[in-house]
């Protein structure tokens, strides 16, 4: 599926030209690539514009083109390109352009690979959010206050929000045959433990499999469970639920918090992306992912009945174990009188609590995960 609107500019970066040219030698790009094979029988890889011959790296953009003049914006995705066949893994980091550690680990990950030693295609997304990394903000884009994680499947037509989310269905996510959409706690979300996830009922039987079986390779500790399915694609808002509803086997990843940059959260996310390429057969290695994870079937959230300021209570961390009661924090107004004592509605592991004070009626200030067994 193509995206008619979008004109990509696509360039090798001269440092990986180079490489390639020494380790492959006569991979050349011919103009219609798109049908042509090398030595190895393996076909091109098309995205968007951008061609990709067997066992090349190709970074480039997608360009989602003005509407009304609101300057459009572009999409930095990095292809590496197997020398043998296999599936198409596509990454995406920055939906939350203010959620960092995913985004720095897609930074890594291109540099620890080698295509001409690797079956089928990765696809890494750097940055789907542009508007929102480059303006900072959290949960929304800032000119249409539009959140991208709930604006699948697109619109060609629509907001700038709306245009990447489009671009990203069709240029992304439809040409994957599994994909992992990389978050962290966004900049005023406290985060912990890292935990991959999965739809365990959209999609089909075959597809909760595999997506379970990827969310399950990331080698994290934890593993959330999403329950329900979604009747048609434009029911399906969230990115990793476009996928899934589209039939394609999907995770979610959360590794990080409140705009904090340390490998602690941004390795696992590495490590993990290459622990899914092994199970998949992409790259060759041992799979270093725990044999028992923790899964979380069911999750409690409290949203916010105030607007005002948000006190986090001092004795509780995100990670910690807290039982139904528990006092989480308080909201109080403008001249801190409190209006609301937050605590905890069930027992279970604090995975989500607001970190910093603004807070608005409606927010999702803490989330828990109660302990199932699947
Ligand atoms: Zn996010």
């Amino acid at each position: 599926m193509r995206f008619g609107r979008s004109i990509v500019k696509s360039f090798v970066k001269t440092k990986f030209h180079r490489l390639n040219a020494l380790i492959v030698g006569s991979a050349i790009l011919v103009s219609n690539a798109a049908i042509a094979k090398d030595s190895t029988g393996v076909n091109s890889f098309e995205l968007a514009d951008l061609l990709v011959a067997p066992g090349e790296m190709v970074q480039g953009e997608i360009t989602i083109d003005p509407i009304d003049g609101d300057g459009g914006t572009f999409i930095p995705v990095t292809v590496l390109h197997g020398s043998q066949e296999g599936p198409v893994l596509s990454l995406i980091a920055g939906i939350h352009g203010s959620e960092y550690s995913p985004i720095l680990a897609m930074q890594q990950l291109p540099a620890l690979l080698d295509p001409t030693q690797m079956s089928g295609t990765l696809v890494v997304v750097h940055i789907a959010n542009m508007p929102a990394f480059t303006g900072r903000t959290v949960y929304f884009g800032p000119t249409d206050l539009k959140n991208l994680n709930r604006s699948f499947p697109g619109d060609s037509s629509g907001t700038i929000t709306q245009r990447i989310a489009y671009a990203l269905t069709n240029h992304v996510i439809k040409p994957a045959d599994y994909l992992i959409d990389i978050h962290s706690g966004d900049a005023n979300e406290s985060l912990r433990p890292s935990y991959s996830a999965y739809y365990a009922e959209a999609g089909g039987a075959d597809v909760v499999q595999q997506s379970k079986r990827i969310a399950v390779a990331f080698g994290l500790e934890t593993v959330v469970q999403f329950a329900g399915s979604y009747d048609s694609v434009d029911d399906a808002i969230y990115t990793s639920a476009q996928a899934v509803t589209l039939g394609i086997p999907s995770m979610d990843v959360e590794s990080g918090e409140l705009g904090i940059i340390d490998d602690v959260y941004i390795d696992p996310i590495t490590d993990g992306a290459m622990n899914v390429m092994r199970e998949l057969g992409m790259i060759a290695g041992e799979i270093e992912s725990l044999e028992n994870p923790l899964f979380i079937a069911e999750r409690a959230r409290i949203y916010s009945e105030h607007e005002g300021i948000w006190y986090a209570d001092p004795l509780v961390r995100t990670g910690d174990y807290v039982t139904q009661g528990t006092r989480l924090g308080v909201i109080t107004d403008y001249f801190g009188n409190e209006l609301e004592t937050v605590t905890a509605p069930e027992s279970g592991v604090l995975l989500i609590l607001f970190g910093t004070p603004p807070v608005n009626t409606g927010d999702p200030i803490v989330v828990i995960g109660k302990v199932g067994q699947h």
